[in-house]
């Protein structure tokens, strides 16, 4: 996407732009670059840039999201944060079909031209082990296919859909308007065949006519180690049914990982407290940590302070570019007895005085003395 232009630039507005310099510059144009006005390959792009960037800042929501994050897979409202792991491709495909392919799909005079399917979105929820280690799974989607029965034409058995003699069969009639810009064509869906270029006298039973049905599928997904939530993985052809023998669309899973018991993400490393008794923060020692390989060891020096972190190589989460993997951070939480009996509590005030605290009393003044010795207070 970095190639991409800020939709200002390509509107020539300024970013306090108002909604009603916005429509006017649009206005002029597209004006300028319609494709009914202005022919040819390189004006039908600039058109599509035009229309997209309008589309974007002329929706308060749309344009607010624009401003803050830029130019983003999901500026078109459908899909959520994070962007296309390095295995999904093909991104434009879904493009075109949000911002209206319109234009290069059906070009005026030809026979109503093959569509692709409309590409699909399905949500999945998974664990955090799948997303580190990967998985293989199914899923159920409801879809249209093409009718078995009738092949896709919608036509009953033994019948054949006829060409549209309004329009020829492009579906498709010219409408001449004078305006004070010029003489304008337009062009709107056959009234007669409602823009099919086709009419079916008789209706397959199967589909009524659609060339259609809606049936559940079951699809194989392969999930990599290393996605996140807002991945998507880009199932090709498994969208939905395609017309007149157009190509079906994609289907894209956005997955979701649930959040963790005990391991929270942080990029490709994967962080957990871990408590352990003050003794142990104190004296050092092995002490066991979980992963999501099972357990591990670690050791700890002695001395060690709450919150010390500790590194636990190669235990995190894969790079879905294929190489590396991130770390274990372990977070040492120390903790403190809440209750002793009086021996544990003898033998902690004879260790003060090993250490030679003073705890006979004046807790307060102690602790505002400490506090200043820390400043280096008087
Ligand atoms: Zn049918
Ligand atoms: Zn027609």
């Amino acid at each position: 996407m970095a190639d991409k232009r800020d939709y200002y630039e390509v509107l020539g507005l300024k970013r306090d732009a108002s909604q009603e310099e916005i429509k006017k510059a649009y206005r002029k144009l597209a004006m300028h670059y319609h494709p009914d006005v202005n022919h040819g390959k390189e004006s039908e792009a600039k058109f599509k840039e035009i229309k997209e960037a309008y589309d974007v800042l002329s929706d308060p929501q749309k344009r607010n999201t624009y401003d803050r994050y830029g130019h983003q897979e999901d500026s078109f409202g459908g899909f959520g944060g994070g962007g296309f792991g390095d295995f999904s491709s093909g991104f434009e495909d879904i493009f075109d079909t949000f911002f209206g392919g319109g234009f290069s799909t059906r070009s005026r005079g030809q026979a109503a031209s093959p569509r692709r399917g409309d590409d699909l979105r399905y949500d999945m929820e998974i664990t955090l082990e799948d997303a580190v280690k990967g998985k293989e799974t199914f899923i159920n989607i409801p879809r249209t296919e093409n009718c078995s029965k009738c092949g896709g034409t919608g036509a009953k058995e033994g019948s054949k859909p006829e060409t549209c003699t309004t329009c020829g069969g492009s579906g498709q009639q010219q409408v001449i308007k004078n305006t004070a810009f010029g003489r304008f064509v337009s062009v709107r869906a056959c009234e007669k065949c409602r823009g099919e270029g086709r009419i079916i006298k008789e209706h397959c039973p199967e589909c009524r006519g659609q060339g259609r049905v809606i049936k559940e599928r079951k699809i194989e997904i392969k999930i990599p180690g290393g996605v996140d939530s807002g991945s998507k993985l880009r199932v090709p052809g498994e969208g939905e049914a395609g017309t007149r023998g157009g190509p079906p669309g994609d289907l894209y899973i956005v997955l979701h990982v649930r959040p963790h018991k005990i391991f929270k993400r942080q990029d490709n490393d994967l962080v957990c407290d871990i408590p352990i008794s003050f003794v142990y923060a104190a004296l050092g020692g092995e002490i066991e940590v979980p992963t999501l390989d099972g357990r591990a060891k670690l050791r700890i020096p002695e001395g060690t302070q709450p919150g010390a972190v500790f590194r636990l190589k190669g235990k995190g989460v894969p790079s879905l570019r294929g190489f590396g993997k991130g770390d274990q951070l372990v977070k040492i939480k120390v903790e403190v007895p809440r209750r002793m009996n009086a021996n544990q509590k003898n033998i902690l005030r004879e260790f003060a005085q090993a250490c030679g605290v003073d705890i006979s009393g004046h807790e307060e003044k102690g602790f505002f003395d400490r506090v200043k010795d820390t400043l280096g207070g008087k």
